[in-house]
C-alpha cells in the first residue's frame, strides 16, 4: 500500500517525538536535576508536618502549664480550708467561675464519694464522676490529657488536706484548645508559602547546578564536531574541574594517537605505493627498450625478460609479504591455534632453508635443549621463525653460520637465532621493525628483501602474547631473541 506525503510526515514527526522524548529521558542533565530535587524538596515538605505537629505540642504544654500554676494555686487553697476531713467550696465559686471564662473552659471538683460537687457549667451537680484522671488524682498525682479530635486539654489536681496530707478531692480543669488549633492553621499557611519559596529556589538552583555541570559535555562535543576530518591542532583545554580537566587529558592523549596511527597509516600507504610501483617501472623500462630497437639478437631478448621475470617475481613476493602483514593485523578471530611441536616445526624450517644456506657455504646448526609442546597458530609462527633464519642466511658472509637454539620453562619458550654475519647498525636496530625499513635499501633489493620480514615476525610474535628483541653488533653478528607463552591467552 502506498503511503502518502502527509502520512509520511506524520509518521516522521512521531518518530522525531519519540527519539526527542528518549534522549531527554536518557539525559545526564535530567537524571541528576530529579536527584537534586528529590534531595531538596523531599525534606521541604516533610519539614512542614513536623513543625506543625512540634507547634501544637508545645501550645498544648504551654495551656496546660498555665492551668496548673492557677488551679494548684486553688487546689491549695481549697485543702487549707478542709474541716474535720470534708470539702468545703462555696468560698471558691467566683474564683473558679473566673478561671473558667478566663480559659474557656470548665471547672468541676469531686469529693472522696467520687461525687461532683461543683460544676461551673452547672451541668453535672450531684452526679458521679470516675475517670482515669480522677482515679490518679485520689492517687495524688497530677494528670494532663489532650483530646485532639474534641479538642481540649483537661487536667485533674488532687486537693489535699494541709494536716496529714489526705486527698480529700479532685479539681479537674477542662480548657479548649480552639485557639491553639486557629495558630496552626495561620502557622500552616505561612508555611505553605515558605515551602513553595523553597521549593522554587531549589528547582532553579538544579536548573543552574546541572546546567554547570554538563557544560563540559557539551564542550567536548563541539570540539569533536570541530574535527573536520582533520585533528584538532591544539589540545582540548577544560580546566574548570579535576574530573573535566582528566577527561581533557585523556582525550588529547587518545587524539595524538590516533594522529600517530593516521600518520603511519599515510607513510604505509605511499611506501607501498612505492614499493609496487618500482618493479613495474623496471619493466617498463626493460620491455621499451627492447621494443624501441630494431633486430633486437635472441640473447638479449633473453636477458631482458630473465630481467623482467625477476621483477615480476618481485612484485609478487612484495604482494603475498602485505597479505601477510594485512592478515596478522586483522582480529584474533583469524588466529588458528593448536597444540604445536616447536621442535618439529623449527626443524621443518632448517629442511626448507638449508639448500639456500648451503649455495653459500653457511652452516646452519640447532640446539634443541628441551622438546617443546605450546599452543601456537602453526603458520603464522613458522612465518615468523622463517623470516628470521631467512634474515641471518641472507644478511650473513659466505662460509658464516646460523646457530639456532629451543628452550623453555613453565611458562614460556623460547628461539634464539643467532649469526656471525654483518650485522646491524646501533642506530638503525630500533627501526628494523618497522614495515619496509631496510638498513641498506640497495643491497636489501639485490638480494630480495622487501622490508616487510622483520614485521610480519614481530607481529606475528605480539599475537601469541609474545616479546622479539634483537641483539647486533655491526661488522660481528645479529641475534634474534623470542619469548612466547606456552598457553596461548585470547
Ligand atoms: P628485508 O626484506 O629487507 O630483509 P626485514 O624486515 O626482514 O626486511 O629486515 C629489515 C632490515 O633489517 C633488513 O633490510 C636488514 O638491513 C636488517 N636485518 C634483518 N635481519 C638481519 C640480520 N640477521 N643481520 C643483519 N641485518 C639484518
Amino acid at each position: 500500500m502506498l503511503i502518502s506525503g502527509e502520512n509520511m510526515k506524520k509518521k516522521l514527526h512521531r518518530l522525531l517525538e519519540y527519539k526527542g522524548l528518549k534522549r531527554l529521558l536518557k539525559s545526564m542533565r535530567l537524571h541528576v536535576f530529579v536527584m537534586f530535587c528529590l534531595i531538596g524538596i523531599v525534606p521541604i515538605l516533610l519539614m512542614k508536618a513536623s513543625l506543625l505537629n512540634n507547634f501544637e505540642d508545645q501550645s498544648v504544654i504551654q495551656r496546660g502549664d498555665m492551668l496548673r500554676n492557677q488551679c494548684n494555686n486553688l487546689a491549695d487553697r481549697m485543702g487549707s480550708s478542709v474541716t474535720d476531713g470534708k470539702l468545703e467550696i462555696e468560698g471558691f465559686a467566683t474564683e473558679m467561675e473566673q478561671l473558667a471564662n478566663l480559659y474557656s473552659g470548665r471547672l468541676v471538683v469531686v469529693n472522696s464519694d467520687f461525687k461532683i460537687i461543683e460544676d461551673t457549667y452547672g451541668l453535672d451537680l450531684g452526679k458521679i464522676l470516675v475517670s482515669e484522671e480522677v482515679l490518679k488524682g485520689f492517687n495524688g498525682e497530677s494528670s494532663l490529657t489532650h483530646d485532639k479530635e474534641r479538642r481540649f486539654v483537661e487536667l485533674a489536681i488532687p486537693v489535699k488536706e494541709v494536716v496529714g496530707k489526705n486527698v480529700v478531692g479532685v479539681l479537674v480543669v477542662s480548657s479548649e484548645t480552639n485557639d491553639i488549633m486557629q495558630n496552626r492553621e495561620e502557622l500552616n499557611r505561612k508555611v505553605v508559602i515558605l515551602q513553595i519559596g523553597l521549593m522554587l529556589a531549589v528547582l532553579i538552583a538544579a536548573l543552574y547546578a546541572t546546567g554547570i555541570l554538563v557544560k563540559p559535555f557539551r564542550k567536548v562535543a563541539q570540539s569533536l564536531d570541530g574535527i573536520d576530518g582533520g585533528f584538532l591542532e591544539e589540545d582540548l583545554l577544560m580546566l574548570d574541574y579535576t574530573e573535566t580537566q582528566v577527561l581533557s587529558e585523556a582525550y588529547n592523549r587518545m587524539l595524538r594517537r590516533m594522529k600517530t596511527l593516521d600518520d603511519s597509516r599515510q607513510e604505509f600507504v605511499s611506501n607501498v605505493s612505492h614499493e609496487l610501483k618500482t618493479p613495474i617501472t623496471s619493466m617498463k623500462v626493460l620491455a621499451d627498450s627492447l621494443l624501441m630497437q630494431e633486430d633486437v639478437p635472441p640473447e638479449l631478448y633473453k636477458e631482458f625478460l630473465t630481467d623482467i621475470a625477476a621483477e615480476i617475481e618481485r612484485e609478487n613476493k612484495i604482494i603475498n609479504d602485505l597479505l601477510a602483514l594485512v592478515k596478522m593485523d586483522r582480529s584474533a578471530s583469524d588466529v588458528h591455534i593448536c597444540p604445536t611441536n616447536i621442535n618439529e616445526l623449527i626443524e621443518l624450517i632448517l629442511k626448507r632453508l638449508r639448500p639456500i644456506a648451503a649455495k653459500r657455504n653457511i652452516e646452519l646448526v640447532l640446539d634443541s635443549y628441551k622438546p617443546v609442546i605450546a599452543e601456537v597458530d602453526e603458520t603464522k609462527l613458522t612465518l615468523a621463525l622463517s623470516n628470521l633464519v631467512e634474515n641471518a642466511i641472507k644478511y650473513n658472509n659466505d662460509g658464516g653460520w646460523v646457530h639456532l637454539s629451543i628452550n623453555t620453562d613453565h611458562k614460556y619458550f623460547y628461539v634464539k637465532v643467532e649469526d656471525n654475519g654483518i650485522g646491524i647498525p646501533q642506530a638503525d636496530q630500533e627501526h628494523i621493525f618497522e614495515r619496509f625499513y631496510r638498513v641498506d635499501k640497495s643491497h636489501s633489493r639485490e638480494i630480495g628483501g622487501t622490508g616487510l620480514g622483520l614485521a610480519i615476525a614481530r607481529n606475528a610474535i605480539l599475537m601469541h602474547r609474545g616479546v622479539i628483541k634483537v641483539y647486533s653488533e655491526e661488522g660481528t653478528g645479529t641475534t634474534f631473541t623470542v619469548r612466547v607463552p606456552l598457553i596461548y591467552a585470547e
